[in-house]
Order: structure tokens, then sequence, then C-alpha cells
């Protein structure tokens, strides 16, 4: 039987994800914020320690969350369960894909929701 290296690469893709039973990539995603911070997002990023940003930080290091959360009524919203959230209210709309905001709630709570 011969395996060629394309072949391997999608073995390790496959076992990781029924490993790890949540992820839906295995692959990092950059974000570049308008200000140039660049942020990477991978499966395993709480398993780096970035649960150690302070909460209240946390949705800054959420761009899609950034251009709405202006507009939530209170400016220590913490898009959970305030009311006139923008953040939930975009979400509702569809227009913040849902797995960002329950990674996004998964690291604020520090637990793992998928379970
Ligand atoms: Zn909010």
């Amino acid at each position: 039987m011969h395996f060629t290296p394309d072949f391997n690469a999608r073995v390790g893709v496959i076992s990781d994800y029924h490993a790890k039973g949540k992820h839906t990539t295995t692959f990092a995603e950059m974000y570049t914020t308008p200000d140039g911070t660049q942020i990477i997002d991978t499966p395993g990023i709480r398993d780096f320690g970035v649960v150690d940003i302070p909460s209240e930080e946390l949705p800054h290091y959420f761009p899609e969350f950034r251009k709405f959360m202006k507009a939530c009524r209170f400016n220590n919203c913490t898009h959970i369960h305030e009311p006139d959230c923008a953040v939930l209210s975009q979400l509702n709309e569809g227009n913040i894909p849902q797995e960002r905001y329950y990674s996004y709630r998964s690291i604020l709570n520090n637990e793992d929701i998928f379970k």
C-alpha cells in the first residue's frame, strides 16, 4: 500500500477532528484588525493560555464583534446576557458566525461547551 504525503495529511486532519470531537477545522486562521493587530485563531487556542486575557478585553480579540460592540447599550457589555446587546442581535441576524460566538463564550466561561 502506498501513502502519498497528501493522503497522510488528510488522515491527520480527520483523526484530529475525531480525537478532539469539536473542531471544524485544524487550520489556523489569521485576522488583521483595523489597527493592524494580527490575531491568529487556532482550534487549540485555549490550550495556549489565551484564557488569561481579562474578560473585559476578550471581545476585542474577536474582530467580528468589534464593529458591532460600540452599539451595545453598556460599554462594559460582555455580550452574554445584557439587554440591548448589539453583538447578540447581530448574532441573531446571522451577521456574526455562531462558531465564533460559541468560542468567545467558551473562552469567557473557561469551559468546554462542546462536551
Ligand atoms: Zn454586547
